[in-house]
């Protein structure tokens, strides 16, 4: 079935992905780009979701074009990488105000039209690393662990509409967020990645594609690892 599909941050990386993977199965797809143009055939919002009223009009503006949207991948995300002693706590607040604020503000505009609808798919993109923490992040990893509590709360509230609401977790995986990565952490990670490599966009797309189906009805609330085993059992 095809399905009002929306990611944000769709304009590179894994958002770029997983908008593609969704627009080759058939499904109508829109993304938000904060800064640049929208890729060639995507259809593009400017939206930055740090700001409510940006939000707000994406979300028109997607449902103006191809219908209130179903699928709803928050993907949008940043790092501001370094120690918390030494670390502003602007850093602290962009990053929470980016990846946590910026997925409960898209999260809450979405579910507005899926509870209407009773269906919808919310899927947000969490992170192995933010799980396991690790010294130089603790603004990322509260954030992305902060999904998990959000996600399990938000799928109580919206599981009688027929809403699921997951997260999942990719751990390294080669795109610009991670291009200057000190070569020695990237090692560390790659040495306790189980399968030994990055991952790549598209196998976290996969991912996102099937919790997006109607196959995956019944899973709610879950955090699913797409990290290669690089911090499995958190
Ligand atoms: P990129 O840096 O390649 O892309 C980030 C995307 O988020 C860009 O499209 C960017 O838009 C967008 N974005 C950032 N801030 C905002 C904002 N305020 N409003 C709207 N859009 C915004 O990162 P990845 O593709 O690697 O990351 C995608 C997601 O996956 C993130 O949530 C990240 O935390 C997560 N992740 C990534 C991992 C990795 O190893 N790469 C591992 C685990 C999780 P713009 O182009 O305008 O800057």
């Amino acid at each position: 079935m095809t399905r009002s599909v929306l990611v944000t941050g769709g304009n590179r990386g894994i958002g770029l992905a997983i908008a593609r993977s969704f627009a080759d199965a058939g499904d109508k797809v829109a993304i938000t780009h904060r800064t640049g143009e929208a890729p060639a055939s995507l259809f593009g919002v400017r939206c930055d979701v740090t700001d409510t009223a940006s939000v707000e009009r994406a979300f028109e503006e997607v449902a103006a074009h191809q219908g209130p949207v179903e699928v709803l991948v928050s993907n949008a995300g940043i790092t501001r990488d370094g120690l918390l002693l030494a670390m502003p706590d602007g850093d602290f607040l962009d990053v929470v105000g980016t990846n946590l604020m910026g997925a409960v503000r898209v999260a809450k505009r979405a579910a507005l039209s899926m509870v209407r609808a009773r269906w919808g798919r919310i899927i947000l993109i969490g992170s192995a690393t933010g799980l396991m923490g690790g010294a130089g992040i603790t603004n990322y990893a509260a954030s992305k662990a902060a999904l998990a509590g959000f996600a399990r709360s938000l799928a109580w509230e919206l599981g009688p509409r027929g809403i699921t609401v997951n997260v999942v977790c990719p751990g390294l995986i080669d795109t610009d967020m991670v291009a200057d990565v000190e070569p020695k952490r990237r090692q560390w990670v790659l040495d306790t990645t189980a399968l030994r490599r990055p991952g790549t966009p598209e196998e976290v797309a996969h991912v996102v594609r099937f919790l997006a189906a109607d196959a995956a009805g019944f899973v709610t609330g879950a955090l699913i690892p797409v990290s290669g085993g690089f911090g499995m059992g958190n």
